[in-house]
């Protein structure tokens, strides 16, 4: 991919570097952890194996460049899963449904200290997130799992009054809203190139441009690349929406679906006037949220997931553009702050998100492999999660045994979606009726029956971005 089509985020963070890439691997290297996949998870991986052992070689290959997928673009909302606990309880049982609602938690944190004590410099703010309503019919969405999480004694939010929520939101669109300090906005650009910075800092040896083209199983097992192979001990796939175009296996269990943003130019001023808090998130409670945060040049930024999905589980071109809904994210923009009215548009993108089957990511031994393990389905919700995804995958890779280890998270993909074309057609069938459901709802008009039916796949398959309504 060319520098110049690179999402905003991306292209800002390397072209604030001195150097270009690490060069692709070429010829045989030999090392204890082969990780494929440069993102947070595969970068986190490496990082956390390292402190634990500071003797392990490992080597990394990145298709593309570090943040080349969805590391390098997303929008940078740091969000826990304390709103997901009625279904990680569900899914994982009370213990330890609860323990990783806390541990989504204590990762940003975790996070937070890591950015300090590294020095990167990534416009880490850790000023908490507002979930709200914007319309009558997504107001109370929030309220059973509040009291979910007061009733455990669990819970980081408060609901504030509305006046209070409108000054925080810089916009009067907002009609309740819940508050935790347990989020952080950050520019995810430059937060997982400051991850390869520090990778590379300890040790580990990463060959960019140098996609895996096969695996053959073995101790130990060989990962081939276009000009070399890896020969490695055990191995970490980290390769998120790719997965499906690696291993077919994978196909049903995530569907590749895209989050499209916009973000203005510089506009301090603007900014100021609407009083948007620092750096606070702020979500309302749609099935495909909106979501919209500053930048501390004075941009704000807002996404919204959904829009577009990939046949058969492929990453195509489309997924490397322009926004084709930038028109409509910057009406949906100068609505919620108006203040931005006569801001022009500084870019707009838009980026594979792969979306589970439950809404969570799910973590396991390669099939047909015992000492290769994945980890995958973020579904919209990764930047803070990634750091949980990297003690998974690291602690399965040095063989320990701990809460990790031995969490149902690495039980594998629970459940499956129907196959193409059910899958694609379905999926087309749902986002429309969704997108008819949030017009009504918005103008406040009834919702047609058949559009409330089809939407409610989507909660149910945990389609929803950022926030659960689970
Ligand atoms: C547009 C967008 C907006 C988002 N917004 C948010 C948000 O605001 N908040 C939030 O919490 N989450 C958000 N997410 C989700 C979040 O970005 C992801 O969950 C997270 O970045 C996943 O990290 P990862 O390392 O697993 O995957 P990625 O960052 O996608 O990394 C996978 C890497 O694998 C590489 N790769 C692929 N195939 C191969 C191969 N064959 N060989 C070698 N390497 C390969 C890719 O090039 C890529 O660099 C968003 C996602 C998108 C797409």
């Amino acid at each position: 991919m060319n520098n110049h089509r690179r999402p905003f985020w991306i292209s800002e963070a390397l072209a604030a570097e001195p150097s270009g890439p690490a060069r692709p691997l070429e010829g045989t290297v030999r090392t204890d952890l082969a990780i494929v996949g440069a993102g947070y998870t595969g970068l986190w991986t490496a990082i956390l194996a390292k402190q634990a052992q500071p003797d392990l070689d490992i080597v990394i290959i990145e298709a593309d460049v570090s943040g080349g997928g969805a590391s390098g673009r997303n929008g940078g909302c740091v969000l826990s899963w304390s709103t997901k606990l009625a279904s990680l309880i569900r899914l994982y049982g009370e213990t330890e449904g609860t323990r990783l609602a806390v541990a989504s938690e204590q990762a940003i944190l975790d996070i937070d200290r890591f950015v300090q004590e590294h020095r990167i410099d990534c416009d880490w703010r850790l000023h908490g997130t507002l979930y709200t309503a914007t319309s009558a019919a997504q107001m109370g969405a929030s309220d059973s799992v509040m009291a979910a999480l007061e009733a455990r004694g669990l819970s980081q939010w408060s609901r504030l009054p509305i006046d209070e929520v409108r000054r925080r939101a810089g916009s009067r669109a907002h009609l309740e809203g819940w508050y935790s300090p347990l989020a952080a906005t950050v520019q995810p650009g430059l937060l997982v190139r400051g991850l390869r910075r520090v990778a590379l800092s300890l040790g580990v040896r990463l060959y960019e441009g140098t996609p895996l083209g096969e695996l053959t199983s073995g101790q130990p097992l060989t990962l081939h690349t276009p000009r070399g192979r890896v020969i490695a001990d055990r191995a970490v796939i980290a390769v998120n929406a790719w997965m499906g175009e690696l291993f077919p296996a994978f196909r049903r269990s995530i569907v590749i679906v895209s989050s499209d943003m916009v973000i203005t130019e510089p506009d301090p001023s603007a900014l100021a006037r609407s009083g948007l808090d620092r750096g606070i998130s702020v979500l309302d409670s749609r099935t495909f949220v909106h979501y919209y945060r500053s930048t501390r040049d004075g941009r704000v930024m807002l996404g919204k997931g959904g829009n577009t999905f990939a046949y058969g589980g492929r990453v195509h071109e489309g997924f490397d553009a322009p926004s084709g809904y930038a028109g409509a994210l910057m009406l949906a923009l100068r609505r919620m702050l108006p203040e931005f009215s006569h801001t022009p548009m500084a870019a707009s993108w838009n980026g594979p998100s792969d979306r589970s089957a439950t809404g969570l990511p799910f973590f396991g031994t390669l099939p047909g492999h015992s000492n290769v393990w994945y980890g995958l389905g973020y579904s919209g919700n990764g930047v803070g999660p990634t750091r949980m995804g990297g003690a998974v995958l690291s602690s399965l890779a040095l063989g320990l045994d701990n809460e990790w280890t031995r969490s149902p998270l690495t039980h594998g993909p629970l459940g499956a979606f129907p196959p193409e074309p059910i899958r694609y057609t379905g999926s087309i069938l749902v986002r429309n009726a969704i997108r008819r459901q949030e017009k009504a709802e918005d103008h406040n008009r009834p919702v047609a029956p058949w559009d409330r039916w089809l939407a409610g796949f989507a909660a149910s398959a945990g389609k929803a971005d950022k926030a659960s309504k689970a």
